[in-house]
């Protein structure tokens, strides 16, 4: 089978787990968790990097420093991995869904600004919505498969209306605008290093932010609240959600690694672009001031998702639908959705991702290709 995206681990990441075992640190302390969190902040220019156990939590916590409860409406893209949004959900705040723009699949800043001028009115200092007085306290744009919308714009947006950015930049380590880092843009930055990311530390995420007391207060929340050094003594309800030491010690393995990854996504990004695009078949666009890590390769191919995902399962070529959009969720079904064409719904029928591993064979995309040419040929 030729898998959609599978760690590559061809590295130094025996090495440097092998030193964590041999040593005994292979807990929530260690090296590797200071150096991984170094190595994040000197890579995407953030000041502070706080490691965590996922991204879902990296996200959960800058909600929580974001002051966000169960008050609070949370505005989020409609198209987005679950973990956006039940992160919100944590918090016991309520997501409004944004509609996404059908060149870029991200989140719709037109349609943003139109809820936010028509829907909402500030109360001091409060964005308040005005069906249910609920103040909106957040947004949280994705930056769906790597990709990013005019963050800029978002980022001018939200502070005209007294509303905070955090950034689930999950699927965009090394993703730039204007040559700025995704993550680097809002209050927080948040990214995953789960299996299929474009970095792996087996399961691991990070919180990045310019602002040093959040930072602390970050490390803090993830370490139980412990207040003092010895004494078990907790200034709050805390969580255990830190990276430990055997994690960060792969995730710095990596992290020297990333710009090869990176090089290589594009290579076959590249490549399926340059073979794919005859058959009518569309790639998300990629606005000017963008460059994109192309962490997983997808593509609109309209009304042949259903057969295509079909004809090359059979040929053992894994491939995966979008995401299904969230307000179909059943959980989500009451939330408030804004949109007027139901963008997020097109899509969702039309395209499917790609094999795109860092590692993948010359000849396995060939094949692929082959696939494609066998399909689409058939139906001449
Ligand atoms: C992967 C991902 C997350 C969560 O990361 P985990 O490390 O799996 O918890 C959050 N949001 C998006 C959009 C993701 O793709």
């Amino acid at each position: 089978m030729i898998p959609l995206s599978v760690p590559n681990i061809s590295g130094n990441e025996w090495k440097y787990v092998k030193e964590c075992l041999d040593t005994n640190w292979v807990s929530s302390v260690g090296k590797y968790v200071d150096l991984f969190e170094q190595k994040i902040t000197e890579y995407t220019g953030a000041k502070y990097a706080v490691a965590t156990s996922n991204g879902t939590a990296a996200l959960h916590v800058s909600l929580l420093l974001s002051d966000v409860n169960e008050n609070h409406l949370v505005i989020v893209p409609n198209i987005t991995f679950i973990a956006s949004v039940n992160s919100i959900r944590y918090t016991g705040a309520s997501p409004i869904f944004i509609d996404v723009c059908p060149k870029t699949w991200q989140m719709d800043l037109d349609l943003l600004e139109d809820y936010l001028m028509n829907k909402t009115r500030q109360v001091d200092g409060l964005c308040l919505c005005r069906e249910t007085n609920k103040p909106i306290k957040a947004i949280m744009p994705v930056h769906v498969l790597g990709n990013m919308g005019d963050i800029e714009k978002l980022c001018e947006v939200a502070k005209k209306y007294n509303i905070t950015v955090i950034e689930d930049s999950t699927e965009a380590l090394g993703s730039r605008f204007n040559k700025k880092h995704a993550g680097t843009f809002g209050k927080f930055g948040c990214f995953s290093f789960n299996g299929n990311k474009i970095l792996t530390t087996g399961g691991g995420g990070m919180i990045v932010t310019d602002d040093k007391a959040l930072a602390t207060k970050a490390k803090h929340i993830t370490t139980q609240a412990k207040s003092d050094s010895f004494e078990y003594i907790h200034d709050m309800v805390g969580y255990n959600y830190r990276l430990v030491n055997v994690l960060a010690a792969i995730g710095v393995a990596q992290m020297e690694m990333l710009p090869s990854f990176i090089d290589k996504k594009h290579e076959v990004a590249e490549f399926y672009k340059d073979k794919l695009t005859k058959f009518g078949i569309q790639f998300p666009e990629t606005i000017k001031e963008m460059f994109q890590n192309n962490w997983l390769i997808t593509i609109n191919v309209g009304e042949h998702k259903v057969k295509l995902i079909e004809h090359l399962t059979k040929l053992n070529i894994q491939v995966r639908p979008l995401w299904k959009p969230m307000n179909q969720l059943s959980m989500f079904k009451q939330c408030n959705y804004v949109n007027n064409d139901n963008i997020s719904q097109a899509l969702y029928e039309s395209c499917i991702s790609l094999p795109c591993s860092t590692n993948i064979k010359k000849t396995d995309l060939q094949d692929i290709i082959v696939a494609f040419e066998q399909y689409y040929n058939k139906r001449l």
